[in-house]
């Protein structure tokens, strides 16, 4: 899966460990999404861990990986980070 430039240093690739993909399924790894406080789009699988919590792969983000990730219908973008807002 491509590292695209936008997301931050620590941010990680870890569909398997995804909570979102547990909890709510429906997406499969790759799909994108965009992140409901910053409106940037990133594909399910990416996040930054804080603590216990998966967060917003994207650098000072406080929107989560887990109920922030909203459903992007669009084309896909050409790149991550991407906002749609
Ligand atoms: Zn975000």
């Amino acid at each position: 899966m491509e590292r695209y430039d936008a997301y931050a240093d620590d941010a990680v690739y870890d569909p398997e460990g995804s909570e979102y993909m547990e909890v709510f399924g429906g997406k499969d790894p790759g799909d994108w999404v965009y992140c409901a406080h910053c409106g940037k789009l990133y594909q399910m699988g990416w996040y930054r861990e804080e603590g216990a919590k998966q967060m917003c792969p994207f650098p000072g983000c406080d929107g989560d990986a887990v109920t922030d990730p909203m459903d992007w219908r669009g084309d896909p973008p050409e790149e991550a980070g991407v906002s749609i807002y």
